[in-house]
C-alpha cells in the first residue's frame, strides 16, 4: 500500500525578495529552499530590508521570528553592530528571519514601535512583539537572546 505523504507541520516563509508567503515543511526547514514565486532563494544569509506595509507582511506571515535590527545611518553604534548582527543571519538563518528597520526612512514604523533610542533589537513573532532589547549587544550575546524564540 502506498503511503501518501503529508507535509508535517508547514512552516510560513516570507520571502526576502518578493515578500510572497512560502510553506515549507518543517523538516525541510534547514534546507531553506527556494521562493515557489520568484524562484529565488528564501534564505541567502542577507538581512530583509523592511519597508512600509510590506514589514506588517513579515510580522504576520513569518513562521519563524523575525529579529528587526533598528537603525539609523548617523548612529555610530548602529555602524558598529552592523557586521555582528550580519555574521549572526549567516549563522542563524533559517531558524530566524533577519530583517533591519531603518528609522530614519521609515519613521512611521519607527513610531508605531516607539523607538528611543537606538540601536534597538526587536523579536517580532505571530506580529507581535515578544521581546526587545536597546544598546550594542555581542554575537554571544545576541545568540544567547534569540535562543528561547527559536524552535
Ligand atoms: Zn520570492
Amino acid at each position: 500500500m502506498a503511503e501518501r505523504k503529508v507535509m508535517s507541520n508547514p512552516i510560513k516563509v516570507v520571502c526576502a525578495h518578493c515578500d510572497a508567503v512560502n510553506k515549507l515543511p518543517s523538516d525541510k526547514l534547514d534546507a531553506g529552499g527556494t521562493c515557489g514565486k520568484c524562484k529565488k532563494k528564501l534564505f541567502s544569509g542577507k538581512s530583509v530590508t523592511l519597508k512600509g506595509a510590506h514589514a506588517q507582511r513579515h510580522f504576520e506571515q513569518s513562521g519563524i521570528p523575525v529579529v528587526v535590527d533598528c537603525w539609523a545611518a548617523w548612529c555610530g553604534p548602529c555602524k558598529s553592530f552592523a557586521p555582528i548582527f550580519k555574521q549572526a543571519t549567516k549563522k542563524l538563518e533559517p531558524k530566524v528571519r533577519f530583517a533591519t528597520l531603518d528609522t530614519e526612512k521609515e519613521q512611521r514604523l519607527a513610531a508605531r514601535f516607539k523607538i528611543r533610542s537606538i540601536p534597538t533589537l526587536l523579536i517580532m513573532r505571530n506580529g507581535k512583539e515578544v521581546a526587545r532589547q536597546a544598546g550594542l549587544m555581542t554575537l554571544a550575546q545576541l545568540e544567547a537572546w534569540l535562543k528561547p524564540y527559536i524552535r
